[in-house]
C-alpha cells in the first residue's frame, strides 16, 4: 500500500489539511466536545430523566464519561445489527469505572463496591484493561455516582470514546521483588497532566496505553495503541522502551518497536507526542482505519520515530536494546513475596464476574489480612497485597469459600469472557455465563489438566477478550445445527499467543453452543496425549 500521503483519497488526516468531518462519527465530535456532555448530564438529563437526552448525546459523547446504553432484555442475537439503535437500546447504562494501573486503595474498593449494590443492581465486573463496569445505571443516579467515585480519587471521565482510554499497569507496580521499575509515578503523571484535556478529547479512535516495569509483562504491550515497557540501558539505567500500533478487532497487529530508550522523566512527554501525532495523523475517514495500528503499519516504525523526534518533541531520543521475545504467560495468580517481605495473594473470580456484595467482602478481607490495598488485572482477575507471610494459607481459604480461588485450574486460572449478550449491544451470543459453565465443566471432565491453557470468549468479531492471542480463541457467531436451525455458536481460533502470533481460523471450524464444551474437551485431551515435554499449545497447533 502506498504512504497515506501519496494516496488521491483523503484519510481525513488533520495534518494534512483535512479538517472537515468526513463521517457522522467526527461530525458529532467536531460539533461539540466529548467532554462538555458531563454538565449535562448532571444540569439536564439527570434531572429530566432518559427521553431528554439528545440522541447525539446518548449514542455518542455519553461515551466521553463512560457511559453506554445497554441492550434491551431478550433481543436474540441474530437482530444485532439489523434493529435501528432505539428498539435496540434499553433505558439503562454501562458505566465503566477507569481504575489506572489497577490500583485501589480500601475505600476505593468499598465505594465501588456500595455503588454496585446502590445503583446497579448489584452488578460489576473486573475487565480485561482492569475497569471496573457496572450495568443498570439509570441517567438520574449518575451525578450520585460520580460524587461517591470522585470523593475517593476514581473517575469515570474518557473510561470510553475516542479519547485516551484506563492506563494499564502492573498490578504489582512498586511490590514485585523483580520489576525493572515502578511505573506508577509516569500513570499519575499522564492522568493528571492528559486525561480529561480538551488537548486529546478528539482522536480517530480509542486510544489504549500501557505503562509497566514487569518482568512478567502482564500488560501485554504487544496489543496497546502505545506501551511503554520497563528496561535496562547499556549503562545499567532503568527505563522504558517504547512500542505503538498494536490491537486486535479486525487487522489484527503486534505493536512495533521505536528503538528507544526513555528516562522515566522523559515518559509523559514522549507519551504526549505519541497521542498527538495521532490526533494529528491518524485516519479520519473510516472508522474501520482508525486506529494508530493503520498509522503505524503504513509508516513503519522508523518513520514514526522520526516524526516524533523531529515535529513533537523536537530532539532525538536514545536507541534501546532490543525488545525480548514475547512470554508466553503472564499473570500474578496466586502467592508471591512482595519488596517489603510481605506477601501478594492473587485470585481468579471466574472470568471477571464479581458483584458488590463479593466486592464489600473482598474489601473487608483484605482489611483484615492486609493493608486495605487490592489490584485488577489485566486478564480479568485481583490481587490483594501486604499481607504476612503467617496469614496467607488463611486468606487463600477465606477467598476460596467465597468461590475466589488463589491456585485455580488452569481454566480458570487462564480463561477471559467479554460482556457478551446479556448487556452488549453488538451482541451475537451469550458469553460469561456460557463461559463460567465451561470452566466448570471442564474442572470436572479434565481434572488432572495442569498445562497453561488460554480459553478466551467473545461475543461478536471484536476483540474485548483477546481472542486472537488466546489458545483456544471462541468468537462468538451464529451458525447452523444439524437439524440445519441457525443457532448460538462459535468460530474457533486456535494457536493465539500475545506478541508471537494470532490464533489459526481453521475453515469451517465453527461449533454450536451446546457442543462447545465436548468440542473443547476433545481438543484439550488430544493436545495432552500428544504434547511434547514442555511442548505450548501455541506450538503443539
Ligand atoms: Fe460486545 Fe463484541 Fe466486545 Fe463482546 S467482543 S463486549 S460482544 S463488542
Amino acid at each position: 500500500m502506498p504512504p497515506a500521503t501519496q494516496r488521491k483519497r483523503g484519510e481525513g488526516q488533520w495534518a494534512l489539511g483535512y479538517r472537515e468531518p468526513l463521517n457522522k462519527n467526527e461530525e458529532t465530535k467536531k460539533n461539540d466536545d466529548g467532554l462538555n456532555v458531563r454538565r449535562r448530564i448532571i444540569d439536564i438529563y439527570s434531572k429530566a430523566g432518559f427521553d431528554s437526552i439528545d440522541p447525539a448525546d446518548l449514542r455518542g459523547r455519553f461515551r466521553w464519561l463512560g457511559l453506554y446504553t445497554q441492550r434491551k432484555p431478550g433481543i436474540d442475537g441474530g437482530k444485532t445489527g439489523s434493529l435501528p439503535d432505539e428498539e435496540l437500546d434499553d433505558r439503562y447504562f454501562m458505566l465503566r469505572v477507569r481504575i489506572d494501573g489497577g490500583q485501589l486503595s480500601g475505600p476505593q474498593l468499598r465505594t465501588i463496591a456500595d455503588i454496585a449494590v446502590k445503583y446497579a443492581r448489584g452488578t460489576a465486573d473486573v475487565t480485561d484493561r482492569q475497569n471496573i463496569q457496572y450495568h443498570w445505571i439509570r441517567v438520574e443516579d449518575v451525578p450520585a455516582i460520580w460524587e461517591a467515585l470522585e470523593a475517593v480519587g476514581l473517575s469515570t471521565m474518557e473510561a470510553c470514546g475516542d479519547t485516551p482510554r484506563v492506563i494499564i499497569g502492573c498490578p504489582l507496580a512498586g511490590i514485585a521483588e523483580d520489576e525493572v521499575l515502578d511505573a506508577s509515578p509516569q500513570i499519575t503523571e499522564v492522568y493528571d497532566r492528559f486525561i480529561g484535556s480538551p488537548e486529546f478529547s478528539n482522536l480517530p479512535r480509542k486510544f489504549k496505553t500501557a505503562f509497566s516495569g514487569c518482568t512478567a509483562h502482564c500488560t501485554v504491550h504487544e496489543i496497546n495503541d502505545v506501551a511503554f515497557v520497563g528496561t535496562v540501558n547499556e549503562a545499567g539505567e532503568a527505563g522504558y522502551q517504547v512500542f505503538v500500533g498494536g490491537g486486535l478487532s479486525t487487522n489484527p497487529m503486534f505493536a512495533q518497536s521505536l528503538g528507544v530508550f526513555v528516562r522515566p522523566e522523559e515518559a509523559a512527554d514522549v507519551w504526549k507526542g505519541v497521542i498527538s501525532i495521532f490526533r494529528d495523523y491518524g485516519y479520519r475517514r473510516l472508522r474501520h482505519r482508525a486506529r494508530i495500528k493503520f498509522l503505524v503499519a503504513d509508516w513503519g516504525a522508523a518513520r514514526f520515530r522520526d516524526v516524533l523526534e523531529k515535529e513533537y518533541l523536537g530532539r532525538a531520543l536514545p536507541d534501546g536494546p532490543e525488545p525480548a521475545a514475547p512470554l508466553p504467560r503472564r499473570d500474578h495468580v496466586g502467592i508471591g513475596r512482595q519488596q517489603d517481605g510481605n506477601f501478594y495473594v492473587g485470585f481468579a473470580p471466574r472470568v471477571g464476574r464479581l458483584n458488590g456484595e463479593l466486592l464489600g467482602q473482598i474489601a473487608d478481607l483484605a482489611e483484615e489480612y492486609g493493608s486495605g490495598r487490592v489490584r485488577t488485572t489485566a486478564e480479568q482477575k485481583m490481587i490483594i497485597l501486604d499481607v504476612p507471610g503467617d496469614r496467607t494459607e488463611a486468606l487463600a481459604d477465606a477467598l476460596g469459600a467465597l468461590d475466589l480461588q488463589v491456585r485455580p485450574s488452569t481454566f480458570r486460572r487462564h480463561a477471559m469472557a467479554c460482556t457478551g449478550i446479556e448487556y452488549c449491544k453488538l451482541a451475537i451470543v451469550e458469553t460469561k455465563q456460557r463461559a463460567m459453565d465451561l470452566v466448570d465443566e471442564l474442572e470436572k471432565r479434565l481434572p488432572d489438566f495442569d498445562q497453561p491453557l488460554t480459553i478466551n470468549v467473545n461475543g461478536c468479531p471484536n476483540a474485548c477478550a483477546r481472542i486472537q492471542v488466546a489458545d483456544i480463541g471462541l468468537k462468538g457467531q451464529l451458525v447452523v445445527d444439524e437439524n440445519g436451525d441457525q443457532v448460538e455458536g462459535f468460530q474457533i481460533h486456535l494457536g493465539g499467543q500475545v506478541g508471537a502470533s494470532f490464533g489459526k481460523k481453521v475453515r469451517g471450524l465453527k461449533t454450536t453452543s451446546a457442543d462447545l464444551t465436548d468440542y473443547v474437551e476433545r481438543v484439550v485431551r488430544r493436545y495432552d496425549e500428544q504434547r511434547a515435554e514442555g511442548e505450548s499449545f501455541a506450538d503443539w497447533t
